[in-house]
């Protein structure tokens, strides 16, 4: 089908960044070099331009974003009042950065994502996706547990019905008309790569090799993606409940033979023994309770955070061409859940 052709968007490259003071300037120049070739090549707009978002930093990551947006008119910075975390600042750039642009596109600070693919992403869209999603084509960098957990989660996610893109994480397109649809999701528990296959709309995959980490460390230790991955099931599948329930059946009908077993050797003069038996159940269905307690409380922890609304970012210090600029879409953050729902 042939798509309209879209006029010559005007492109927002957004990097969260979390203490990169050591690679951040590396990437900015890399981006800057290819933003201009697109621009030569009259594939983006002029006005197309870098926004940064500070995420709490503790280290000189602001301080040199200052300097390089006094340096350079494309590059643009807000700084978040504290560490909100990945997904809050991804949300934060796309919020701001739509301001000013017609097309998105979000990556990594520390050049991990490839951005020499940018240009073939941009004529994706222009081919007709309001979605562009960069997929990795190879793990040869990675561990092999890092291979396989990601293996092991794409499996588990899509059987618990969540959909995923497998191997694309946060490097994407978005247009202003996805970018507008996401922003009117109302959620605070933010799993923006589930979150965007909800609002439909035509999509691409561009593939790409992911390269290491130019400087710095990553900022998602084991601990944090564990606990990630389960965020990001329980903000998208109420399955986990339904097996709880089915696991609970399953136990009780066992404890139902053994009541029935128990009764018969009773009736039968036979008297059980059993104290290793019943410790073992106790302990059992203990471990099964405290586990099936557990999972609902993640569920009614959720429901906690959504409903005390608070804001998903706080803007501590912005460059001043967005300060003035109109929100492209009606802000949610800041509403309380009762104004929200109208
Ligand atoms: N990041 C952020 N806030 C956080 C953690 C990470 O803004 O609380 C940024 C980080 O600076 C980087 C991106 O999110 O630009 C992805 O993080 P990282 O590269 O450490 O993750 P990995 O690639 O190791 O999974
Ligand atoms: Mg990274």
């Amino acid at each position: 089908m042939l798509s309209p052709i879209k006029k010559i968007p005007k492109l927002a490259l957004i990097l969260p960044a979390y203490n990169e003071a050591d690679g951040l300037m590396q990437t900015v120049n890399q981006l800057q070099t290819i933003k201009n070739q697109l621009l030569a090549a009259g594939t983006i707009a002029s006005g197309s331009f870098i926004l940064i978002v500070d995420d709490g930093s503790t280290d000189q990551t602001y301080p040199i974003m200052l300097a390089a947006e006094q340096r350079n008119d494309d590059i643009l910075t807000v700084k978040l009042s504290r560490n909100f975390g990945h997904q809050n600042a991804l949300l934060a750039g796309l919020t701001e950065a739509i301001k000013l642009a017609d097309i998105t596109i979000t990556l990594d600070a520390d050049l991990q994502d490839n951005p020499a693919i940018i240009g073939q992403m941009v004529a994706r869209y222009q081919a007709g996706a309001e979605v562009v999603y960069a997929v990795r084509d190879n793990r040869a960098n990675d561990t092999w547990f890092k291979k396989n957990s990601a293996l092991a989660f794409y499996r588990l996610a899509s059987w618990l019905g969540v959909d995923l893109v497998p191997n694309h994480a946060d490097f994407r397109l978005l247009s202003k008309k996805a970018v507008v649809a996401l922003l009117a999701l109302p959620e605070r528990n933010l799993f923006l790569r589930a979150m965007v296959p909800l609002i439909g709309y035509p999509s691409a995959k561009v593939y790409y090799e992911r390269g290491q980490r130019a400087a710095g460390v990553s900022k998602y230790p084991l601990k944090k993606m564990v606990q990630f991955a389960i965020d990001g099931i329980t903000s998208f599948s109420v399955k986990p409940i339904k097996l709880v329930f089915n696991l609970g059946l399953i136990i009780s009908s066992v404890a139902g033979i053994e009541i029935a077993y128990t009764l018969i050797e009773k009736m039968i003069g036979n008297p059980t023994a059993g104290w290793s038996s019943l410790m073992i159940s106790i302990w059992l269905l203990g471990g099964l309770n405290i586990m099936a307690i557990a999972v609902i409380g993640t569920y009614i922890g959720k429901i906690f955070t959504e409903v005390k609304g608070r804001p998903r970012f706080q803007i501590e210090q912005e460059t001043g061409v967005l300060q003035t600029a109109r929100p492209a879409a009606k802000s949610w953050s800041n509403l309380p859940a009762y104004q929200r729902a109208q």
